[in-house]
């Protein structure tokens, strides 16, 4: 751990009450600190995110990093973070986000560090997902132009949270980071994380939002895109149903739409997306840990006969 780059405490009061004593404690801590509970978990790999400690200002510095605002937490004036997104096909080495902050002008300086993803061999009965007719080339385009632009929102509203909840329960059937070979073909390594789970499973937020996009797109079916604020957004696709309208405000839990098989797809299942200064990112780093999100994931037990 380097002094640019901490790992924030991790929060379990979303899922397991804290004592009275250690929260009046930790309640202590974050009023002096003014840490939040709820950041993601740093990770800073291709595809991961990396929380770089800001100067102290009496004001929320504006962070920049390749172009895009960042996402900053924390409070005045001396908890701030820039949560930076960081590209699949980033190289490791010295990356700089670049600060403003009252006419202020420096550089935050943090690493990323080499990840290793497995290669994913899928067979596509549907020769025309993998090489598609001119005709859907040019819908594909178009299609592609109106996520980019939703995945690219800049809403200045900070998150209502940065701690998720799953959006369905299911397993993984297809995690963050495969290098994907369709039919032979290499294609775009995987930006999301397939879940698996019977069709009609609901979908529903992990934090609070509003739709931007809803769309039947040729790749991802039925979609739908929520924006979190401040760059951090959510997408969901192949559903069988949408339950959203654009321009709806969603909280968290409330119901997206339900588990299908539409677009490029080989069975039920959701692709989860999470985009952070347009790049998508590991959607398991908004949990307290791998296995917390495994956890999570996991169908509640059939309820027994006797019950
Ligand atoms: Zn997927």
């Amino acid at each position: 751990m380097t002094n640019k780059t901490i790992t924030p405490p991790i929060s379990t009061a979303r899922r397991r009450p804290l004592p009275a004593a250690l929260l009046a404690v930790f309640m202590g801590l974050a009023a002096c600190c003014g840490a939040r509970a709820d950041e993601p978990r740093p990770d800073a790999v291709p595809g991961g995110i990396a929380l770089v400690q800001l100067r102290p200002s009496a004001t929320e510095p504006t962070a920049t990093y390749d172009g895009r605002q960042i996402l900053v937490t924390g409070s005045a004036p001396l908890h701030w973070h820039a949560v930076v997104g960081i590209p699949l096909s980033a190289k490791p080495g010295r990356k700089y986000v670049q600060i403003e902050s009252r006419g202020w002008h420096y550089s935050a300086p943090f690493d990323v560090h080499s990840k290793h993803y497995a290669t994913e061999h899928i067979t596509m009965k549907n020769k025309r997902m993998v090489n598609p007719t001119r005709a859907d080339l040019r819908r594909i385009a178009k299609e592609r132009d109106q996520i980019d632009g939703a995945l690219s929102h800049w809403t200045p509203r900070p998150p209502d949270s940065l701690a998720f909840i799953v959006p369905l329960h299911g397993a993984v059937s297809s995690p963050f980071g495969l290098r994907r070979v369709f039919n032979g073909e290499p294609r775009q390594p995987h930006s999301g994380i397939d879940i698996a789970a019977p069709a009609g499973t609901p979908i529903v937020a992990p934090a609070a939002g509003k739709v931007i996009d809803v769309g039947d797109y040729f790749f991802t079916g039925n979609t739908v895109i929520v924006d979190h604020g401040e760059g951090l957004i959510s997408l969901y696709c192949h559903m069988s149903v949408v339950k959203v309208i654009e321009g709806e405000d969603v909280s968290r839990g409330q119901i997206l739409g339900e588990v299908g098989m539409t677009g490029r797809t080989t069975g039920p299942h959701t692709h989860w997306g999470v985009a952070l200064n347009d790049t998508m990112v590991n959607p398991t780093l908004f949990f307290p840990s791998r296995t917390a999100f495994e956890e999570e994931l996991k169908p509640p037990a059939a309820v027994g006969a006797n019950d």
